[in-house]
């Protein structure tokens, strides 16, 4: 069976080159398209996030904003910090890069983004409207993930998918996600029993549990469709990557799958937020 390598790298790139032209068209009509981020403390790997995003940002013209505060910040003042860009009309979309230090109650602090500027999808109103199929801007993975099968044209219309995972940013939208487009969808997560079993079943596996190398390619029923989610460290996707090959009809790599895609999208995202303010 020849496998097709689901190229995150290719799609990412189509959709920051249409970006840059509609950026250009928000341009002339004198509108800068603008992302907010937000750090609190000094999370190395948080910081190389924010900046990489920051980077992908100002590559196709959009205007970025980094706050960095400092790691005692308390809830009160995250969340005010949070309202004044809610309140800034030159900006589209807010990101608070997460997790934040854990005496700040991180929930209240993602409810506080305007539902509009929830270019990221962490408020429970964006997700509800994504479970509900009227959602603007899903979480980017799952948005990711779902931009992936359209480019490829997997069919997803009664097929089982399986998601391993249930998180609020990764599992539970894509689970949504696949739902509204008429999968069968079991969602599955660490009480779930039978696992390989569940998995064996499926027509398209999402990874999305940190654990890496942990989807085994005996689990893996011939000719299924893999999205894996996964990052974890030294670049390792969560499936045991060469062992689900063997058995998948595509299959994303890490890195240079889901990663690079999820970005996109939280790009796609502000310059939409930014067209709607037209
Ligand atoms: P998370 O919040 O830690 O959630 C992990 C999920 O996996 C939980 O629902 C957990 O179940 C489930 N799980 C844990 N052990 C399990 C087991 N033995 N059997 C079945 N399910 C199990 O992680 P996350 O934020 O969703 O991220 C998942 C992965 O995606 C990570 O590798 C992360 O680095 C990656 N990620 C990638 C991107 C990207 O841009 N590519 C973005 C975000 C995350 P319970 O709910 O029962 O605890």
């Amino acid at each position: 069976m020849e496998q097709i390598i689901l190229d995150g790298k290719q799609v990412s790139k189509k959709v920051r080159e249409s970006l840059k032209e509609k950026v250009t068209d928000l341009k002339a009509k004198g509108i800068i398209p603008c992302l907010a981020t937000i750090l609190v403390g000094d999370d190395p790997s948080s910081e190389t996030y924010v900046k990489m995003k920051g980077n992908a940002c100002e590559k196709v013209g959009i205007k970025s904003i980094r706050l960095h505060l400092p790691k005692e910040t308390t809830t009160e003042t995250l969340i005010e910090t949070i309202e004044n860009l809610n309140h800034d009309s030159s900006v589209h979309g807010i990101l608070l890069q997460h997790p934040v230090p854990s005496h700040i109650d991180e929930r209240a602090a993602f409810e506080s983004i305007a539902i509009e500027k929830d270019v990221d999808g962490v408020t429970s109103a964006g997700y509800g409207q994504t479970a509900l199929g009227f959602g603007k801007y899903p979480s980017c993975t799952p948005a990711a993930i779902m931009k992936i099968i359209d480019d490829y044209d997997i069919p997803v219309d009664g097929k089982h998918a399986v998601v391993v995972g249930r998180s609020p940013i990764l599992g539970k939208p894509v689970s949504a996600l696949l739902l509204n487009r008429n999968a069968t969808v079991t969602t599955c997560h660490s009480h779930t029993t039978n696992l390989p079993e569940i998995v064996k079943q499926a027509d398209i596996v999402i990874a999305a549990v940190g654990k890496p190398k942990f989807i085994q390619g005996d689990w893996i029923k011939k000719g299924a469709v893999i999205l894996d989610a996964g990052y974890n460290k030294g670049n390792i996707g969560d499936i045991d990557y060469e062992a689900c090959l063997e058995n998948a009809s595509a299959i994303t790599p890490v890195p240079g799958g889901v990663g690079p895609v999820t970005i996109s999208m939280l790009l796609k995202h502000t310059v939409e937020a930014a067209a709607l303010t037209e």
